[in-house]
């Protein structure tokens, strides 16, 4: 079962947290994930808001997974959270930031990552069972993810309050703090997601909320604010401990439990926010000069020790006599310099790609690449290059020491030739992505050889031509396995539009070549059909503008017509310059034969189309031309 569901629906982008067991605790891969999906509905017009939702009764999500944090930081490896924190923020920001509405809808738990996730969308929609709390503190952090922007947002010192005792708010208090906007009662939950999959306005929502009832905080508010005011922990202590009232006691109790270090440093991070430069940059920020250190000079590794490994509940705090020296609070909080937390998306500027095969479709691919930031070193045979990519003098030049090794090649022997020569020099773990229309075997064979030196590999090829290599928007149909097509994401984000992982490796072309096996039959059909319309005295413009809105209308009379100077420019328009060359698709044509072959699968058009190519460019002048060349050939041509 995937820890996480994410798709599209008519006009909703809709991600379902799939970890009921584990109340929906996010994980690095989940967090990853969900930004993926978000960048790219971003762009996608038939997205018009985002969904969020969780399995079970029991939580949206009850935080991020600490035990894998615990493993990493025991063995020393500090990096790795470091980085969790700096991408899961990255994440946050980015659900704060989006430019369509993200509706969340909370039951049960929503604690720590949990809010990240769910609480700084736009709709937040709470019901009976939410409890909604930032218990950081209790195992040594403070409160991250964005939640101090909303706890020095909340009214009086209701921030300083919740932060520091983990107190869970139920849906009145969530709404009255700013964590949640809305309360609908949740038998109704599941209709209004339908509605909102469907299209429906974010609206409705408030439509169907109610009253929440009446919270316990606004009722608080007067006693927190009184004790709550003080400028250190320390002085809240203090001011607690003089009071005799069952508020103080009962909240004394609770910072009892908690972190010291980790309360002083919460205070401190919500004073330093208020105020006019408050913002969720900057409360991301101090959460991750904090979280940065937490793990080698902070609590965490006890705190998470106590709740969740040895379970005894009995975690040994530094300055357990909850008296914090200034200097250590400022110690976690001081600036990180170099190591700062950026909200860009930095993961891939660090990347380094080696393109092989800067062609037609390669070249723009690559220069987009370089264009988003990355480091890109290219090679061709022929001695082609792309603006932005620095040239190499072989393969094996540019794949040494790369992080992805790229390839754009004619047919399935030039792949297998590449990758017998850079797939000795990559580096460990490195990935060899090769997004060329090639055999299955090919795939495969080249999938056996980079598992067998330690590689990823993906095939993925692609669709939508040079126009789309030049634009960005290029489908990928990809083959390979989770982890690989996951590392291959960020790329697919900026060469295309759109990647569909298909399945194990082989599958990408798989789906390729029946695609192009569709394409090639649809060119011809539409070049005679041009060709009769001629005959019969048709204007081709208007032809045009007829099927293009009519049942024959295809990506080949769209937007690639191949009759010259009608519809959008395409290769007819350049004399039938390639673009897609006709020898490739006689390629293409060629593989799906062979594949129906070897699966017993009755093909007679893709058949007839791989004829009519063959003949086109082995008999007669096609070779070198694009294969919307078909027209011309067709009107030159009486009936055979
Ligand atoms: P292309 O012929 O323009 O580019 C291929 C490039 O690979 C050439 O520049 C060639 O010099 C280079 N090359 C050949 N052997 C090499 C080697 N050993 N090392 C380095 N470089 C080498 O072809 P294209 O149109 O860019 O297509 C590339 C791939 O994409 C093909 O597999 C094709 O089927 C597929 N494709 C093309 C289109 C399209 O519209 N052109 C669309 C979808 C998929």
């Amino acid at each position: 079962m995937p820890d996480i569901v994410i798709r599209q629906t008519a006009h909703a982008g809709r991600i379902t947290l799939a970890r009921p067991d584990a109340l929906n605790a996010m994980t690095y891969d989940m967090c990853l994930q969900i930004e993926a999906a978000l960048d790219s509905w971003a762009k996608d017009d038939d997205v018009q808001h985002v969904v969020l939702d969780a399995q079970g009764d029991k939580a949206f999500c009850a935080g991020g997974d600490i035990a894998q944090l615990y493993d990493t930081g025991m063995a020393g490896d500090f990096a790795f959270g470091q980085q969790f924190w700096a991408d899961e923020y990255r994440l946050n920001a980015k659900i704060f930031n989006y430019p369509k509405p993200v509706i969340s809808f909370l039951q049960g738990f929503t604690m720590g990552g949990g809010v990240g996730l769910g609480c700084h969308g736009t709709h937040r929609v709470v019901g009976e069972t939410s409890r909604i709390a930032m218990p950081e503190c209790g195992i040594g952090l403070i409160p991250d993810v964005g939640g101090t922007l909303i706890l020095a947002l909340a009214p009086g010192r209701i921030g300083e309050y919740l932060g520091t005792t983990g107190y869970r708010m139920a849906a009145a208090d969530a709404i009255f703090a700013g964590f949640a906007d809305l309360f609908v009662p949740q038998d109704q939950w599941f209709d209004l997601i339908q509605q909102l999959e469907d299209g429906a306005s974010p609206d409705i929502l408030a439509q169907a909320a109610q009253a929440p009832g009446d919270g316990l905080l606004s009722a608080l508010q007067p006693d927190i604010d009184k004790y709550f005011a003080g400028e250190r922990l320390g002085d809240i202590i203090t001011t607690l401990q003089q009071v005799d009232s069952d508020f103080a006691k009962d909240t004394l109790k609770l910072l009892q439990r908690n972190s010291p270090l980790a309360m002083a440093s919460t205070i401190e991070v919500l004073h330093r926010l208020r105020g006019p430069t408050l913002s969720m940059a900057k409360a991301l920020d101090h959460e991750y000069r904090f979280t940065y250190r937490a793990m080698e000079h902070g609590d965490l590794l006890e705190g998470i020790r106590a709740a969740i490994i040895d379970k005894d509940r009995r975690p040994k705090w530094q300055y357990a006599d909850l008296r914090v020296p200034a200097i250590a609070v400022s110690k976690m909080l001081m600036p990180l310099g170099k190591n700062a937390l950026t909200l860009e998306d930095v993961r891939m500027t660090k990347t380094t790609v080696c393109f092989i095969g800067l062609g037609n479709m390669g070249a723009p691919m690559a220069a987009n690449l370089a264009k988003a930031g990355l480091h890109v070193i290219g090679y061709d045979t022929a001695g082609t290059t792309a603006e932005g990519v620095t040239p190499a003098q072989s393969a094996t030049d540019a794949a040494q020491g790369a992080d992805i090794v790229l390839s754009m090649l004619p047919n399935g022997a030039i792949l297998r030739d590449v990758a017998a020569a850079v797939l000795p020099v990559m580096k460990p773990g490195a990935l060899f992505l090769d997004c060329s229309t090639v055999d299955v075997d090919s795939a495969r064979a080249v999938a056996r050889d980079a598992q067998d030196a330690g590689l990823l590999f993906v095939d993925a090829p692609v669709s939508g031509g040079i126009g789309g290599a030049a634009a960005g928007t290029l489908t990928f149909m990809a083959g390979g396995s989770a982890a690989a097509f996951e590392t291959a994401q960020p790329l697919f984000d900026i060469m295309g539009q759109k990647a569909v992982h298909c399945g194990d490796a082989g599958a990408g072309q798989a789906a390729k070549i029946c695609n192009n096996m569709i394409l090639g039959a649809t060119m011809i059909a539409t070049c005679e059909a041009f060709a009769l319309a001629d005959k019969l005295g048709l204007d081709r413009q208007k032809m045009f503008d007829v099927v293009s809105t009519s049942s024959g209308y295809s990506w080949s009379m769209n937007a690639y017509c191949p009759a010259p100077n009608v519809g959008p420019q395409s290769p007819a328009d350049n004399d039938y310059t390639p673009g897609f060359a006709a020898e490739l698709m006689l390629k293409d044509l060629g593989l799906s034969q062979q594949a129906a072959e070897a699966v017993n699968a009755d093909t007679p058009m893709g058949a007839l189309a791989l004829a009519q190519y063959r003949a086109f460019v082995e008999d007669e002048d096609g070779l070198g031309k694009d294969f919307s060349a078909m027209l011309p050939r067709f009107t030159s041509r009486g009936r055979i």
